[in-house]
This record gives structure tokens, sequence and C-alpha cells, in this order.
């Protein structure tokens, strides 16, 4: 295993789409990275420099102790699986997996140690002698993994290995890609256009937009600390409420007008968030994680605001209740939410309805019903601001 550095590599096709722009990434040794974004976001691309498969147009990238820009793929010491598994229908279990150690011309016995190993540690000792299509999808993608894996490579490079899966497999293979990846520590880039995928496996995640990384963070921190309105948009599901909103300031005291709702801020959120101040009396784009809005009835006895709306929809999921409701402000428009709505295919900026479309996340003892008076409690605590132009946090 080894560390697998990008110094401002960029990646312009030969018709000029600039797909990776000076993209700066440090994996370290052992470490499982995700790169994620919307389609055409440049993911693949960079994964594809990495493992050689497409020259870099312009900067350095090292693997190990190697630069490595020159290097084919072959002499660059990583194992990549894809999303087409691409195994030999011919060929055995035992013999798809040993095939890369015969090319290279191994000792037999040693291919044989090799294969029966990594066949244990992927649970497919019983199925060594089976062919490819006399195995589920899930175990092909076994079969997939444990070619790369014999190869004992310095680094795993994956490509949307899981999207060919049902929905309850590719969360089984999830898990299973995660204890194998610990088991055996070998340093991984694996990429996806999925953020649960993304949240779940990375030690860390690097959000891509348009060929640029936006922030690479451990999971936890891009959901907390999104550096801007595209992470905070793409990171969670459902996805984060974004609504415009005008910050007013009176000394320490801070209210935020909603459409035709004020809210006051929590007394400590200016000292949390200094730069706050610089918004006073302009406006600012204001997010909204769902489990921020609760049933008003049901909500904890602690600070916070109530919104009130007419519920457009419940949809109830068992452990939680998503409800949709309106509320009268204007919504947020940016380079970053427009590119988001272009992922998901929703339209936030749906000129026929007045006012911007929410989703609140309630417990299932909500009363809540479709076309009834709702009463939203706000946790103000939980609130996330950005610049309305740039999109840029404000902290
Ligand atoms: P997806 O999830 O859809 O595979 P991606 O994030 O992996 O998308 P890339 O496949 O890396 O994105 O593509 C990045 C950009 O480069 C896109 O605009 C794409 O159309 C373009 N692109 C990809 N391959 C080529 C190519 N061979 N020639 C020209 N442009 C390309």
């Amino acid at each position: 295993m080894a560390q697998v550095r990008l110094a401002g590599v960029s990646k312009v096709y030969p018709d000029g789409t600039p797909a990776v722009q000076s993209l700066d990434l440090d994996i370290a040794e052992g470490e499982f990275l995700v790169l994620v974004g919307p389609s055409g976001c440049g993911k693949t691309t960079a994964l594809r420099m990495i493992a050689g498969l497409e020259e870099i147009s312009s900067g350095a990238l090292v693997i190990g102790e190697r630069t490595v820009n020159r290097v084919p793929a072959r002499d660059r010491d990583v194992a990549m699986v894809f999303q087409s598994y691409a195994l030999y229908p011919h060929l055995s279990v035992r013999d798809n997996i040993g095939f890369g150690l015969q090319l290279r011309r191994m000792p037999k016995a040693e291919i044989a140690r090799r294969v029966e190993q990594t066949a244990a540690t992927l649970s497919l000792t019983d199925h060594l002698d089976r062919r490819p299509r006399n195995l589920s999808g899930g175990q092909r993608q076994r079969v997939a993994m444990g070619r790369a894996i014999v190869r004992q490579p310095q680094a795993f490079l994956m490509d949307e290995p899981l999207s060919n899966l049902d929905a309850k497999l590719r969360v089984q293979m999830r898990a299973e890609i995660s204890r194998i990846q610990r088991a055996l520590g070998v340093t991984t880039v694996y990429v996806t256009h999925d953020q649960i995928e993304a949240m779940t496996l990375g030690d860390r995640v690097a959000v891509m937009k348009r060929g640029v990384l936006q922030q690479v963070a451990p999971p936890q921190e891009l959901y907390e600390r999104p550096a801007n309105l595209f992470v905070a948009g793409f990171i969670g599901s459902p996805a984060m409420n974004l609504v415009s909103g005008r910050l007013e300031l009176d000394g320490d005291a801070a209210t935020l007008t909603l459409g035709s709702q004020i809210v006051s801020l929590p007394p400590g959120l200016l000292s949390q968030r200094p730069a706050l101040r610089d918004y006073a009396g302009r406006d600012v784009a204001v997010g909204i994680r769902p489990e921020a809005l609760q049933d008003a009835d049901l909500a904890p006895d602690t600070e916070g605001a109530v919104l009130t709306s007419v519920t457009d929809l419940v949809e109830a999921l068992g452990s939680e209740l998503l409800v949709h409701f309106r509320i009268d402000a204007t919504p947020v428009s940016t380079d970053d939410t427009k590119e988001l709505a272009r992922d998901t295919g929703v339209d936030q900026l749906d000129g026929a309805t007045p006012g911007t479309a929410m989703i609140a996340r309630f417990s299932p003892r909500s009363r809540a019903t479709e076309g009834a008076q709702l009463r939203v409690w706000l946790d103000t605590g939980l609130l996330y601001f950005f610049d309305p132009e740039t999109g840029v946090a404000i902290r």
C-alpha cells in the first residue's frame, strides 16, 4: 500500500472539455477516499488518470515515492474494479481471480495459495469452480474484487462498483467492501455519485463539481460544516432546505426574516459565527436540515421558533414522516443551486408556485395531515448561513 498524491492535476480532453481542473488531493497510506459528485463532475476522469488509463494534461501524480505521470497503467501497481465486473465468462472463479497472476508468470503454487486466501477473505471458497454465470450479482462483484485483491496492489481504484446491484444487495456489499478494505488496509480511491455510499464508506470524502474540488473532509465534517451551498445541498438525504432570508442585528440580538415570518436567533450565534456581522441588514442564504424542523406539538422545550404553513404532502417511512410544506420566502438561486437542481432533476425555481418548498423530518407520532394547518418548530441552533451570491459558508 502507498500514499497517492495529486498536485494540481488537470485534464483537458482533446475536444477542449476541461474535465478536471487543478485537483489537489493527498490520500494517506491505507486511507479510503471517496470521490463524489453529480454526473459529469470529472470523478471518473480523475480515477482513470490515477489508474493510467487517461493521460494527465498538467500537474503531478505520485503513487508511493514515484511520480507516475509517464508510467504506463500496467506498471503503476494499482488495481481497478469497474462498474461492469469484466469477468471472463468461460473461466472458473478460481481462474478469473488468478488470471492476472498467471499473466505475470507467477509460480503455480503461489497463485493457488493467493487465490485460496483471497477466496477465503471474500467468502468465495465454496464457489471457486463455478463459472460467473452461475453466481449471483453480489458474488460476481466479489470475484471482481478478488481479482484486484489477489495482486496485492499498492492501491485499489473503484469506479461505481455497486451500481449494477439491486438496492438491498448494494447495502450488503457496501458493508462488505468497507470490511475488506479495513482488513487489508489498502489505500483505496472510490468513485460514486451516491452521497450515502460516499458517507458510509469514506474515511474522507472529496466532493467535486464541474471538474473542481469543492471540499474534502471526513463525512461528519462535510455534513456539519459544508464549505459552500453545493456541498450543503449535495450531502444529506433528504437534502438541506435552502431559502433566502434577511438578517437583522440589534447589538447582540439577531433576527432572521423568512418571507412573512420573523425568527429570533440564539444569543450565542454571533460569537460562534462572527462573519455573520458583515451581513447585518442584508440577504443571506439559509440552510435548514430536515431534522432541524419538527412537529411543534411534539417539539422539545428548548430554544427555537415556530413556522406556520399548510401540509402539502406526508411521506410515512415507518421510522419517520417526511412532511412537505412551503414557506412564502424566496428560493435561493445561485450557480450551486442550479447545479444541484440539474443533478436531482428537481427545479427549485418552479415559478408557478410562489415561495420555497421545504421538507421536515417528523416523528411518526406526529398527526400532520395533507391539507391541514401545520406548525413547524425550527431548531434555530442548527441553521446554516451562506453568502447569497458566492454560496460560500458564513462562519
Ligand atoms: P459520470 O458519473 O456520469 O460518469 P463523471 O463525474 O465520472 O460522470 P467524467 O466521466 O469524468 O465525469 O466526465 C467529466 C467531463 O468530461 C464531462 O463533461 C464529460 O462529458 C467529459 N468527458 C469524459 N470523457 C470524455 C472524452 N473522452 N472526451 C471528451 N470529453 C469527455
